[in-house]
């Protein structure tokens, strides 16, 4: 009697596929093959697992750009001057900084204790920090401690050239 190592499985996605199971022992290939037939065929499985990070991919640059589009927006309704640092970084930093100044902005004055002439004080001080960088590395900051790493800033981190001049 000749052992069977050939299967001819009907995978769940509806391909046929020869599969060769010579290299599993003899009595686990049926239960293997049954546990194929639940499964989509390789290219299937493939095509769906690409098909969900191009997805993912699709979904984080319209969000990236939406949230750049909202960033330049503020900069501009708010008269915050732009960015210095690396070309590349500009777009991260914008971002960062709209994140973290309006973040502080509910912390501070809609939920907290601070009044419009406070927050005022507080922007101009924003207005002067204008190294990306610096935004960069404060995106994972609290809103409320905003002000507390504005006063860390150093003359690094301020412009260099005064915008409004
Ligand atoms: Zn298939």
């Amino acid at each position: 009697m000749a052992v069977r190592t050939t299967w001819n499985i009907v995978h769940s996605c509806g391909h046929e596929i020869s599969h060769d199971l010579s290299n599993r022992p003899a009595d686990r290939r049926a239960g293997f093959a049954r546990w194929l037939q639940g499964r989509d065929c390789t290219d299937c499985w493939k095509a769906a697992r690409d098909e969900d990070s191009a997805g993912k991919e699709e979904w984080l640059a319209a969000k990236r750009a939406e949230e750049q589009q909202a960033a330049t927006e503020w900069a501009e309704q708010f008269d915050m001057p732009p960015l210095e640092g690396p070309e590349k970084a500009l777009a991260w930093g914008e971002r960062s900084r709209h994140q973290l100044v309006t973040t502080a902005y509910s912390a501070l004055v809609t939920e907290g204790s601070w009044d419009e002439a406070d927050w005022a004080a507080l922007e101009d001080t924003i207005r002067t920090v204008t190294r990306v960088g610096w935004w960069i590395d404060q995106r994972d900051a609290e809103g409320t401690d905003l002000p507390e790493l504005l006063d860390a800033a150093t003359s690094d981190d301020t412009g260099t050239e005064n915008p409004f001049r």
